[in-house]
């Protein structure tokens, strides 16, 4: 089996029917660039930059940091590298950085809501990720986007940092894309309208479900509610897709299920662009991809949406999968 996968290496990832997605690797340092390589990512899809900030005594310096983008981004050799702003909060704390007692932390102060509250620590990233731009292909990502005013001023952050480096005669790239992690049920119900205003979107289902189902991600005792065939969620993912289609913009999604051999016959029957999930499940996503049709898919999804819990769309990709 393994021998049979290498061969896919090189190989574009496609459906018979001729739609070419992106898949991409998660990554957490610039180390694991070298493990996506080996098995063959077409980019990065999400590079989690918190455990830059986590492993260290002290706010990394915009010098470190540029040095950790332009190590992936020079890694990757020119491919799509998706950047993510800074994501702490809800259970990703900083030693030096004190943060009150909330009763409720992952709907508290965190990732974005944090970076524009705290502006010198957002302005820092900022300035590191676009310093290193010239290096290769970045896209920049917010995590954690709930609303239209909070997109519009994370993009002036970043319009304000590009004006501060033109004044000192720094470089960077123009072609910097912008996007957003959709993880928020409020972000996916008006992504018709945020659509307008990013180059992409991103789809977090690891917080996606945990914030529509009202299921806590790490509470073993109620995991039995967090699901990611939830029909709730799923009708989310189409919607989302579709707005921003209509808008002309691509969509991909990086959470855990974007890896799930039983997720993906949907997540294309959708239309998604990209798949971005851990190295290891890259080339058997390519295998499947590549043995199906979109047309099919099209269908396989409109059949699911049609049933009603989890259990059922499970039993259904379980007979499919099985069927191949
Ligand atoms: C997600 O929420 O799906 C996601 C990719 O982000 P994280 O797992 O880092 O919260
Ligand atoms: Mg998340």
């Amino acid at each position: 089996d393994k021998k049979a996968l290498a061969l896919l290496k090189g190989q574009e990832s496609r459906t018979i029917d001729g739609k070419r997605v992106e898949l991409a690797g998660n990554i957490g340092t610039p180390d694991d660039v070298e493990g996506l390589i080996k098995n063959d990512a077409e980019g990065v899809g999400l590079y989690r930059t918190e455990f830059l900030y986590m492993n260290n005594d002290e706010f990394p310096s915009e010098e470190i940091q540029y040095e950790a983008y332009k190590k992936v981004l020079e890694g990757m050799d020119g491919k799509p590298v998706v950047i993510r702003t800074l994501d702490i909060g809800g259970d990703k704390k900083l030693s030096y950085f004190e943060m009150d007692e909330e009763m409720n932390p992952f709907l508290g102060y965190r990732a974005i809501r944090l970076c524009l509250d705290k502006t010198d620590i957002f302005r820092t990233q900022l300035r590191a990720l676009y310093r290193a731009s010239v290096y290769g292909k970045l896209r920049i990502m917010f995590p954690m986007i709930s609303s239209l005013e909070e997109l519009l001023a994370a993009k002036e952050m970043c319009q304000k940092v590009k004006d501060e480096l033109k004044a000192e005669a720094i470089a960077y790239s123009e072609d910097v894309e912008l996007g957003m992690m959709i993880e928020i049920p409020s972000a996916a119900v008006i992504s018709d309208i945020l659509a307008k205003h990013v180059d992409f979107f991103s789809i977090g289902t690891n917080d996606l479900i945990q914030y529509t189902c009202a299921v806590d991600r790490m509470n073993q005792k109620i995991s039995y509610l967090y699901n990611q065939f939830n029909p709730a969620v799923l009708r989310l993912i189409k919607l989302v897709i579709k707005n921003a289609h209509q808008e002309g913009k691509w969509v991909g999604m990086c959470g855990e299920a974007a890896g799930d051999q039983k997720m993906i016959p949907i997540l294309l029957g959708f239309g998604l662009d990209e798949f971005s999930m851990s190295p290891i499940s890259i080339l058997r996503a390519r295998r499947l991809i590549n043995s199906v049709t979109e047309a099919d898919m099209k269908k396989l999804s409109d059949e699911v949406l049609v049933l009603g819990t989890a259990k059922e769309i499970e039993a259904y990709m379980d007979k499919f999968i099985e069927s191949k």
